[in-house]
């Protein structure tokens, strides 16, 4: 018999009540029922992004959202400012060179945040950048940017700021409206606690300005079009009827459990799992950005990385991720973001220890996870 734990930063494990209510008869979608579900949903979703702004729910994967945000902001030959330092940065940039968007880049070593003076400086040389692309949590490498101080630099700016909260939403802090963010963009499987296959994105009015200039072919994407129909209660096109179900199931647990009080789980376990990597001598991808929602973590030498990752997964049913693109086989990552608690975490770091004590890492069995529960406890 072998159980199985999803660890990984999206898709993350699904808790029972939104596994139920994805079972339930599916329901037509322009029908006062949907459309009451609709409305709980969108209401619900303004709390979780902070915002008074609407929340737009996409048919898509997280990245049908960026690509939302490209191209109802920009048109062929704008200027924009992309945040690079990890794959989903990079991901702005192919979206954007995709829509005829000249590019200027930060290229951000890979592990450590954005220092935003740069964003200034660049902002300031380059008064044709109508937009700076930017990622909350750069999933690939662990680090969290700091969005606050990077609004208090394009608030003042003619500049909008888009930011790819995909992972980050739900997991860590992002005051949309108080920050003054523009454009937030999320997906459902990371910190939202939903299977893959919502996109989401809020528009600021300085925003919505853009979105109305755009000269970008669009149709599915067209915010303008999600707009109207979302001031009937409607999506342009059928709904993911079963996905916004659930979706409100999950906004349900986030309302109860209080945004501070998730924020503060997700720090415990992400300082649980930091301790455990000190004391089993293993070192951070990031130790200066670290984020709450997940943990990247250098292979120690003489361990295979994409060996460890596929014996926990294929062996124990322990499933963490690997490195993605150049960080293949040199890092693998913990998630601790949605529906993963503290004893998922234990379970987790338990199964490492097992893997790499087999592997032949030499330290003291039981430190890694010793070192978490210490920090559980407090
Ligand atoms: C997962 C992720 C994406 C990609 O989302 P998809 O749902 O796979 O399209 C983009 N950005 C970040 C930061 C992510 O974590």
């Amino acid at each position: 018999m072998k159980k199985n734990y999803l660890l990984t930063p999206g898709p993350t494990p699904l808790p029972p009540q939104v596994l139920e209510s994805m079972a339930r008869p599916i329901i037509h979608h322009r029908t006062p029922q949907f459309q009451a579900i609709l409305k709980e949903a969108s209401v619900g979703l303004k709390t979780v992004f902070q915002t008074s702004n609407d929340v737009f729910i996409i048919s898509s994967s997280g990245t049908g959202a960026m690509e939302a945000a490209v191209m109802n902001l920009l048109s062929c030959g704008d200027t924009a400012l992309v945040v690079q330092g990890g794959k989903f940065g990079e991901r702005w940039t192919e979206i954007s060179k995709a829509y005829g968007i000249n590019c200027e880049i930060i290229d951000v070593e890979w592990g450590k945040a954005v220092d935003p003076e740069e964003i200034s400086k660049r902002l300031k040389a380059n008064p044709k950048i109508k937009a700076v692309f930017t990622t909350l949590c750069e999933t690939s490498t662990g680090v969290d940017n700091d969005i606050e101080k990077i609004a208090g630099i394009t608030r003042d700016s003619h500049a909008v700021l888009v930011v790819d909260a995909i992972s980050g939403l739900g997991a860590i802090d992002l005051k949309t409206d108080a920050w003054g963010v523009d454009v937030v963009v999320s997906g459902s499987q990371k910190g939202l606690m939903l299977p893959p296959g919502l996109g989401f994105i809020s528009l600021s009015p300085k925003a919505w300005k853009l979105a109305e200039a755009s000269k970008s072919p669009r149709y599915y994407l067209d915010l303008r079009k999600a707009r109207k129909a979302l001031e009937k209660n409607d999506t342009p096109f059928t709904s993911s009827i079963t996905l916004i179900i659930a979706l409100n199931e999950a906004l349900k647990m986030m309302r109860e459990d209080g945004l501070e009080n998730i924020f503060a789980r997700h720090r415990k376990m992400a300082d649980a799992v930091r301790a455990a990597m000190k004391a089993l001598g293993l070192e951070l991808f990031s130790p200066t950005a670290a984020s709450d929602a997940v943990t990247a973590v250098k292979v120690p030498a003489g361990i295979d990385g994409e060996k460890l990752v596929k014996t926990m997964r294929d062996t124990y049913g322990v499933t963490i991720a690997g490195g993605q693109a150049e960080l293949k086989g040199k890092v693998f990552r913990i998630a601790h973001m949605g529906f993963i608690a503290e004893f998922d975490i234990i379970t987790g770091l338990s199964c490492l220890e097992k893997v790499l004590s087999t592997m032949g890492y030499k330290f003291t069995l039981g430190s890694g996870i010793k070192a978490a529960e210490e920090v559980f406890l407090k």
